[in-house]
């Protein structure tokens, strides 16, 4: 196809991801986004020159953004039991089949939290040169645990500060644009627990001045407030889960808010993953919900979902920005983040838009280049049946996928 491109469609969102143009076209040169302009404004002859797509009556947005992918989780088993057992050959085409179906739903940039260095590697090159289809992605590999820690089935186990470092430095000689590392134990892994930290104030901070010594951000799991602190007093760049348990099972939540303050002023990311949460409540709703995930020995009795929710609404009202990550390898229900946003949290459908979109691209270290339709901006977009703004649900699997400028499903139709 031609390198110049235009994609004109009823609602085009501007460049606030605020508000829509009516009738705009986006209007592209080499992949890269050279005007926004009235559709009715576009010279008469421009179909000479350019590569001319009528995407019709949707909202097209900024390709979407998901910060929290496992390419190797599978859609058709648990995924903890998927990594202990799948074959390396296994793994690769799980991953290869995740990459293409979140592309088809929209999603143009993944930033993978955590997957074996041998699978993670060999598929960003495939990526990167072209050989398989897939959004652009940013990998951390294996993760950072202690021994026996959340995730350590496909982690680097580490366990003092010396060993902490020497895993970073190890993740960043094999390619990783981000660090993972677990701060408290999770609920997929019985032998970590997830009420308690992994690590201390100065262990992760050890891991924090190595990645950045590297210019690799680093992110960090927890579900445990004593977790949520550490990070705080570490400095990580972006909490995952943000979860406040407290260290003892007949505690609850242990949430203080110096430290949501601190994390504020000190531009720490959060995501609370609460998409998972959405998709779970619409499942009883409707009566499709398979059996929950057993209740991990160390949480004890649950904490309601309500009282996580009073929490992030405290976090979010203290000005820690929030990003939208599903946690998993099949993506294509991502936008449902964006929905619990709105639906749980009472946020503005745009704010909920700019979660999936803009707020992620900038989390990630990409806001200079993606997650807006502006001038100068890589040509990443997703084009959605009605209106989102309205219906923060009609936020869903994208009916047209441009990539870089060149169009991979247009109207439901994959076109690769
Ligand atoms: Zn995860």
């Amino acid at each position: 196809m031609s390198e110049k491109a235009v994609f004109s469609a009823r609602r085009v969102a501007n460049g606030e991801t605020a508000a829509w143009l009516p009738d705009h076209s986006v209007v592209v040169d080499s992949g890269v986004i050279t005007g926004v302009t009235p559709t009715a404004q576009l010279p008469s002859d421009i179909g000479a020159t350019h590569a001319t797509h009528d995407l019709g009556d949707v909202s097209l947005l900024p390709g979407l953004i998901d910060v929290h992918f496992h390419m190797e989780f599978t859609r058709h088993k648990g995924a903890v039991d998927a990594l202990m057992t799948d074959s390396p050959e296994t793994r690769i085409m799980t991953a290869t089949d995740n990459l293409r179906r979140n592309l088809m739903a929209g999603l143009t940039t993944l930033r993978d939290l955590g997957s074996r260095n041998e699978t993670t590697f060999p598929i960003k090159e495939a990526l990167d040169s072209g050989g398989i289809p897939g959004p652009r992605l940013i990998a951390a590999g294996s993760p950072v645990t202690i021994t026996a820690g959340h995730m350590w089935s496909f982690s680097t186990q580490a366990d003092s500060v010396d060993d902490v470092v020497r895993a970073v430095r190890r993740q960043v000689r094999l390619g990783a644009g981000v660090i993972k590392i677990a701060a408290s134990g999770g609920r997929g892994t019985p032998t970590a627990n997830p009420r308690r930290a992994q690590y201390d104030a100065d262990t992760l901070k050890a891991a924090v001045t190595e990645a950045h010594r590297s210019g690799v951000p680093i992110v960090a799991h927890t579900l445990a407030a004593d977790g949520v602190r550490n990070c705080v007093e570490a400095g990580i760049d972006h909490v995952i889960h943000a979860k406040w348990y407290h260290r003892d099972p007949s505690g609850g939540l242990d949430y203080d808010q110096a430290t949501a303050d601190r994390m504020a002023e000190q531009g720490q990311w959060a995501d609370p993953t609460i998409g998972r949460a959405r998709l779970q409540l619409d499942a009883e709703k409707d009566n499709s919900a398979t059996k929950p995930a057993p209740i991990h020995w160390a949480v004890g009795v649950d904490v309601p979902l309500e009282e996580h929710l009073d929490k992030y609404r405290r976090m979010h009202d203290a000005g820690v920005r929030f990003t939208a990550g599903l946690d998993g390898g099949d993506l294509t229900e991502s936008t449902a983040c964006s929905w619990a946003y709105s639906e749980l949290l009472g946020w503005d459908n745009w704010a909920a838009i700019r979660s999936a979109t803009q707020d992620n691209a900038e989390a990630i270290g990409l806001g200079n280049n993606v997650g807006v339709i502006r001038q100068g901006m890589v040509a990443d977009l997703a084009a959605f049946k009605g209106d989102p703004a309205a219906n923060i649900r009609d936020l869903s699997v994208a009916a047209s996928v441009v990539q870089a400028g060149t169009p991979v499903k247009l109207n439901g139709e994959s076109l690769i």
